[in-house]
């Protein structure tokens, strides 16, 4: 955009990708219908174009309050969705409403002009802030860095680098290899100008149909998501370009991280959640024709749909703020949450089958037990109150050792004392707990089991021990089963169930089964009288077996 005299000189966006022609704006009324036909389009843009749409109305014609009134009015019925529009236009009427009449254009083209600078420095900023977050991903071994975008949020959107695509103009300015997958965002194709523009700034990009979007992310194809936002309600939910949220969805089940960049003015204090942010429902023929080139290169229409049918045309969707990884601003990250490292992402699943087998083998009913795994530099653990057979790999919670965790779900109950095995015992690489029939019954009489069978010394001593009794959740809990837990993997909770731990998911999983079957003997040992124990030496002799067995094991 830029300034011609009294008159707004705009790239037409209906134009572009195949055609690049400028428009004069010379009234409020050509303002108008450019805002609405979305010949300009993006939200920062928009409210840059609308005031300097005031500036261009009370020029033109009179700037009494009649007129600004008239022309406040005209501009917001343009685009409903977009907080910016109506941010921009309030600053306009502050800034304007006060002063007389005759100083009113002046000020306002100097006002607009600011609005203008400042969305160009804001876009850096939020260009410096993504960069940072964009290093901090993991490593790619020698590849591109992989990001997916939705709609158009970058130069053609803003008077500056744009949004969502200024983490990518920045990183490809610094030398960060970056290739961006562009969703062609039906049913106006903005993708098409995310093409556009990047192709004009040399950035490797790769067009998709919007349908194509979730195959990539399940795959792994794609590092981080980054779209923009034309409101984002108090409570973090994101109004943005229909599609958006089902690119989050997928995003979300993938555990790839979905970043929304906007501006601070894109937050809407007043909204309290995405329910009360309105939708902009638009023409049918939207849908039913798309605009190209012909066969000669010629501009046209063609129609898809056939006659008699309708068409539904939202312009937006909401997506929840659980499924927002953090948010890109010109502050910096807001609202940023530990993510679960690319590197580990196949141990979700795994858990999950772990989780879903000890209730196929009864070891646990309904949501009772727990599962987790080492992971980086926290664990994965399944959620509180999950049913393994309904849940998804995607519901595993990604948890710090500082207890901070990722997702939406909160982690099991038990989980401190899955964080303080993996923080006292560095040969734990996964945790199960189970309230399974036979540990619990023992667990009930509150005794260790002893060398009744040799295969106790699968579990590192001559006995598993039955930790004292304290509330589940608890620290007290804790603390109790390390104690138990001392130079052996598995021990009884007293009125509870049992914990083993194992190198791996698979490992930890055989030992549960293990000890629920050694408990299960032991059980019906002691029917017809107390069993006959082995000796110590018999013990150590089994225990030495056992030492070579695992190194054997081990490095298979
Ligand atoms: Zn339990």
């Amino acid at each position: 955009m830029i300034l011609d005299g009294d008159a707004l000189v705009i790239l037409d966006q209906t134009r572009l990708p195949w055609r690049v022609e400028e428009r004069r704006l010379v009234t409020l009324e050509d303002v108008a219908e450019a805002i609405s036909a979305m010949r300009v389009r993006g939200a920062p843009l928009i409210g840059c174009v609308a005031a300097f749409g005031v500036a261009v109305a009370l020029t033109k014609g009179k700037a009494d309050d009649v007129a600004l009134d008239h022309a406040l009015t005209v501009l917001r019925a343009t685009r409903p969705t977009a907080v910016n529009l109506m941010w921009a236009l309030d600053r306009m009427d502050a800034r304007l409403r006060p002063l007389v009449p005759a100083a009113r254009p002046e000020a306002a083209w100097a006002e607009a002009e600011a609005i203008r600078a400042e969305d160009a420095a804001m876009c850096a900023a939020i260009g410096a802030h993504g960069l940072a977050l964009l290093r901090g991903l993991p490593a790619r071994e020698g590849r591109a860095l992989r990001v997916m975008t939705h709609c158009n949020a970058g130069r053609l959107a803003t008077a500056g680098m744009g949004t969502a695509l200024a983490p990518i103009y920045a990183a490809h300015a610094e030398g960060l290899a970056v290739e961006v997958f562009v969703s062609e965002t039906r049913p106006r194709n903005q993708g098409l100008l995310t093409a556009w523009e990047l192709a004009a700034a040399g950035i490797k990009h790769t067009l998709i149909a919007d349908n194509a979007a979730g195959l990539l992310l399940m795959r792994g194809e794609v590092d981080v998501v980054i779209v923009g936002a034309d409101r984002i309600a108090a409570n973090g939910d994101t109004a943005n370009k229909v599609g958006t949220y089902l690119k989050a969805l997928a995003a979300r089940e993938a555990g790839v991280p979905f970043y929304v960049a906007a501006p601070a003015s894109t937050f809407d204090a007043e909204t309290p959640c995405g329910e009360a942010i309105p939708v902009e429902e638009r023409a049918e023929e939207e849908v039913f024709f798309v605009d190209g080139l012909d066969g000669e290169g010629c501009p046209g229409r063609l129609r898809l749909a056939s006659e008699g049918t309708r068409a539904a045309n939202p312009a937006f969707d909401v997506t929840p703020a659980s499924l927002v990884s953090g948010f890109i601003t010109e502050r910096g990250i807001i609202g940023d949450r530990p993510r679960l490292p690319t590197g580990n992402r196949g141990l979700s699943p795994i858990i999950l089958a772990v989780a879903r087998t000890l209730k196929e083998h009864r070891l646990n009913v309904g949501a009772s037990g727990n599962v987790s795994a080492r992971c980086d530099d926290g664990f994965l653990i399944t959620p509180s109150g999950l049913l393994p057979e309904r849940g998804s790999a995607a519901d595993m919670v990604w948890m710090k050792m500082d207890g901070t965790y990722a997702g939406e779900l909160a982690p099991s109950s038990e989980w401190r004392i899955h964080r303080d095995i993996y923080a006292s015992v560095p040969e734990a690489g996964a945790v199960v707990h189970a309230h399974s029939p036979f540990a619990t019954a023992l667990a009930c009489q509150r005794v260790d089991i002893p060398p009744f069978h040799y295969m106790i010394a699968l579990f590192g001593g001559d006995s598993v021990r039955c930790a004292a009794y304290a509330t589940f959740g608890t620290e007290a809990l804790s603390k109790n089963v390390l104690l138990a837990l001392a130079g052996r993997n598995a021990c009884l909770l007293a009125n509870h169930g049992m914990l083993v731990y194992g190198r791996d998911p698979a490992h930890a999983l055989a030992q549960a089964i293990e000890l629920e079957s050694l408990c299960e003997q032991y059980w019906r040992a002691c029917q017809p009288g107390p069993p006959v124990l082995l000796s110590e030496k018999e013990m150590a002799e089994a225990m030495e077996r056992f030492r070579h067995y695992g190194a054997r094991e081990f490095k298979q």
